[in-house]
């Protein structure tokens, strides 16, 4: 018997895909954590499961109570499953210019949604901050502060971390992935780190993110902006704190859009945004390290979320953007 106990066991153990096309074009095996077959549909099941359980197990969280997150869509639809698996209330601060896809995800999943400007993170009225203020004034409230809070990464380094470590009989040379909160790049870093030294950690980011001039030159610039969603930030969260990082390489939206419809039309995989700026990175990687490598990163989400953004040529036209 193989049964996984309800959606809080499906979450993890996904697939490592061998990217066929892109590996095939640089020599180097580019392969893929297949996060995307999460029950939740992200990454960041993970790191919601890691959260509610530990504010669980801290005696925080108790039956009945509300989680209350700020958060670019795919963290509130986790959270939003694992409530309704386990009988919580959820309440979601997302700013306005995610996808119609993710907000009505959350609504049909019974959240409350609430969508705000998308003002920057110095702003008092920004999603994560605001998110903040309404866990304190709800009675029997946690806040999930993904940010911040070390169960998300911790979620990557007992799980994700491992199962790649062992769906490549540890022949990993290189990690590359972007971050939002850095949960799934920190996470995985530091176990793969800690089991050979010598692998390569690499953080992919968007245009309009600061973490490249960090870790290029120590100072946060932003210029810029992409297309991309749930990745990139012009701070250093805790969760990113005191990670081993080798270098950064910065993938633009035009890559980003030729990546993803690469993946589709050539590879048969239907993949979100975050998915372009990390197999961009990744095959950037492939390029700078020369063939017979192999490079690990994440397919974050699916396409699916994204349809009438990235996949609506009207929507890609009015960008600039063409597939
Ligand atoms: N891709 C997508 C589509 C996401 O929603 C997120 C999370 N915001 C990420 C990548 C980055 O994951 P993490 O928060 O673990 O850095």
């Amino acid at each position: 018997m193989d049964i996984k106990n309800g959606f809080v066991g499906t979450v993890g153990n996904t697939p490592l895909i061998r990217l066929n096309s892109f590996s095939d074009a640089t020599g180097c095996e580019i392969l893929g954590k297949a996060e995307f077959l999460n029950p939740g549909g992200s990454v960041k099941d993970r790191a919601a499961l890691y959260i509610i359980e530990d504010a669980e197990a801290k005696g925080l969280l108790k039956p009945g109570g509300t989680v209350v997150e700020g958060t670019a869509g795919n963290t509130g639809i986790g959270l939003a499953h694992i409530c309704n698996a386990k009988g919580y209330k959820c309440l979601i601060v997302i700013p306005d210019t995610q996808s119609q896809e993710k907000m009505d995800a959350l609504r049909v999943l019974g959240a409350e949604v609430r969508p705000v400007p998308a003002v920057p993170y110095r702003d008092p009225n920004n999603y994560v901050k605001l998110s903040g203020r309404l866990a304190a004034e709800t009675e029997n409230a946690i806040w999930a502060n993904q940010f911040d809070n070390l169960a998300n990464r911790q979620a990557h380094y007992d799980t994700t971390g491992p199962e790649i470590w062992q769906q490549t009989d540890g022949t990993v040379d290189a990690w590359v992935a972007a971050t939002g909160t850095g949960g799934t790049f920190a996470g995985v870093s530091l176990y793969l780190k800690e089991q050979n030294p010598q692998i390569k950690t690499v953080v992919a980011d968007p245009m309009g993110s600061g973490l490249y001039s960090y870790i290029k030159t120590g100072e946060i610039k932003t210029s810029g902006s992409s297309v991309t969603e749930g990745i990139g930030n012009s701070r250093i969260t805790a969760n990113m704190e005191s990670v081993p990082i080798d270098d950064a390489i910065q993938v633009d939206d035009p890559t980003c859009i030729q990546v993803i419809y690469q993946l589709l039309q050539r590879d048969g995989l239907f993949m979100g945004g975050s998915v372009g700026i990390n197999v961009g990175a990744a095959v950037a990687l492939a390029q700078q390290m020369g063939p017979g490598h192999t490079i690990v990163t994440v397919l974050c989400d699916s396409g699916t979320r994204y349809q009438s953004k990235l996949y609506n040529p009207a929507w890609l036209a009015e960008k600039g953007l063409t597939p």
